[in-house]
């Protein structure tokens, strides 16, 4: 292997240890939940989830476990 990629190898190593360079803008995932598997969807700061508890309260256990997941790689809502 040539030194080029050794060293973006390294690099790479310690940018994956330094999670808060990492702001996700936006995602969608699958969520098996103990009864049924939910798209969860991230845009700018605002989560979507399919449950029927996130369309009665707009948070659910899916984007609360999300948070914690991402916790301080998430954009702040209204951020580019
Ligand atoms: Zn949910």
């Amino acid at each position: 292997m040539d030194s080029g990629m050794v060293s973006k190898i390294e690099k790479a190593r310690r940018y994956a240890e330094e999670k808060d360079r990492i702001r996700f803008v936006h995602f969608e995932v699958a969520f098996r939940g103990d009864h049924s598997t939910y798209t969860v969807r991230y845009e700018n700061g605002s989560w979507q989830c399919g449950c029927r508890f996130f369309a009665q309260r707009g948070v659910c256990s899916h984007t609360m476990a999300m948070e914690r997941i991402l916790e301080g790689m998430l954009a702040e809502a209204g951020a580019e």
